[in-house]
């Protein structure tokens, strides 16, 4: 079976996990949606997506004609001939979307910028792909959760319990975004716990986790201070963390004092030198040098790409929902190794 896998909001999550589902070969894109005509329109003709307008009204389908790209119809049209709908559209406009997929009975995947709430179930690819077998609609967590999720679970796994405070020093904006800031301040997010540690609970609830969020000026990487609490007789020493760490998939170890890798902006560029398209970083970068465990307090940091962590989880998301493959591992194998085939050396 080959999923038919439609992309209801192409822009910066959506043109890669478009990407990703068209590397693999037990899933293919069908049609990508766009609000208007723009410069995002000519990506897709360029990959060969096909084009459709993500309103229905025959207004805003014609004015992709009259910009001169072809346009298929709009989303019911969309829907009407997928299997799944993967919804990449800005966070919180999800409830209305959500009713629309339902209608047409396809099965559906939102983003982190929707809440638990409003999907009643989350994933990740090592928390709870078991959890989402067959199920009609999920989301996939943010990218922190994303993140926290990658180093946390197999820690918890190990330990059998695990309290956690960290803190999320934020990215301000996306390199593709011009509208947002700080460019020239320090943001605490006021709202404290932040919402990024809590969210680790709706796909491993085992986990005592909170945070808060620093927002900085930057658009390259998220990075996390970590400092987890392990039971007593947990039996691990920092080199038996690091172990099991390279034991995961999607967690990279590298030493900054040996590397010369010592912030994001050189974990980007390494990116860069392995020829990740657009950059990418799907792995969760640990600095070995800042992994140290005191009796049962364990520190780290850990830097999240953004704009890429979550792709591959999506690919794994679409299994689990289509009932395609129950054993996770298994899954981000086939899936990881089918995007390392356009994902450089
Ligand atoms: P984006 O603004 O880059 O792209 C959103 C796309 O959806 C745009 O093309 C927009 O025109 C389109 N759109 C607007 N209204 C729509 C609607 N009602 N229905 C369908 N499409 C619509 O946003 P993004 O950064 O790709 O974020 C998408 C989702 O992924 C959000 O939930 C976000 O929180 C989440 N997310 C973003 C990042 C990130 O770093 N950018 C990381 C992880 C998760």
């Amino acid at each position: 079976m080959v999923v038919k896998v439609a992309i209801n909001g192409y822009g910066t999550i959506g043109k890669r996990v478009a990407d990703a589902v068209d590397a693999q070969d037990d899933m293919t894109i069908i049609g990508v949606t766009k609000t208007r005509p723009s410069f995002g329109c000519d990506l897709a003709v360029r990959k060969g997506y096909p084009l459709y307008c993500t309103y229905d009204e025959p207004d805003k389908i014609a004015a992709f004609a009259a910009a001169g790209y072809t346009c298929h119809g709009g989303l019911s049209d969309l829907l009407a001939i997928a299997d799944i709908v993967i919804d990449c559209s800005p966070g919180k406009v999800g409830q209305d979307n959500k009713e629309l997929y339902q209608a047409a009975g396809v099965k559906w995947i939102f983003q982190g910028g929707e809440k638990h709430a409003m999907t009643e179930l989350s994933y990740t690819s090592s928390a709870n792909h078991q959890e989402n077998m067959n199920a009609e609609g999920t989301r996939v967590v943010s990218c922190n959760t994303t993140g926290l999720s990658r180093t946390l679970v197999p820690l918890y796994n190990h330990c059998g319990s695990l309290k956690v405070e960290c803190t999320m020093i934020r990215r301000a904006a996306d390199p593709g975004d011009s509208k947002k800031g700080p460019i020239n301040a320090i943001t605490p997010v006021l709202k404290v716990p932040s919402h990024h540690g809590p969210d680790v609970m709706t796909v491993r609830p085992e986990i005592e986790i909170n945070s808060m969020a620093v927002a900085v000026p930057t658009t390259i990487m998220h990075c996390h201070s970590i400092v987890a609490t392990l039971p007593d007789g947990h039996g691990l020493t920092t080199e038996t963390v690091l172990e099991l760490w390279s034991s995961q998939p999607r967690i990279i170890i590298m030493s900054g004092a040996e590397t010369g890798i010592t912030s994001t902006a050189e974990v980007m560029e390494f990116a860069r030198d392995i020829g990740r398209k657009w950059g990418d970083l799907h792995e969760i970068f640990v600095w070995k040098d800042g992994v140290k465990l005191t009796g049962n307090t364990l520190y780290y940091f850990q830097a999240i790409h953004q704009e890429s962590d979550v792709i591959p989880e999506n690919i794994d998301a679409i299994r689990a929902l289509m009932g395609i493959e129950s054993d996770w591992k298994k899954s981000v194998e086939k899936t990881d190794s089918a995007i390392s085939k356009y994902n450089g050396i």
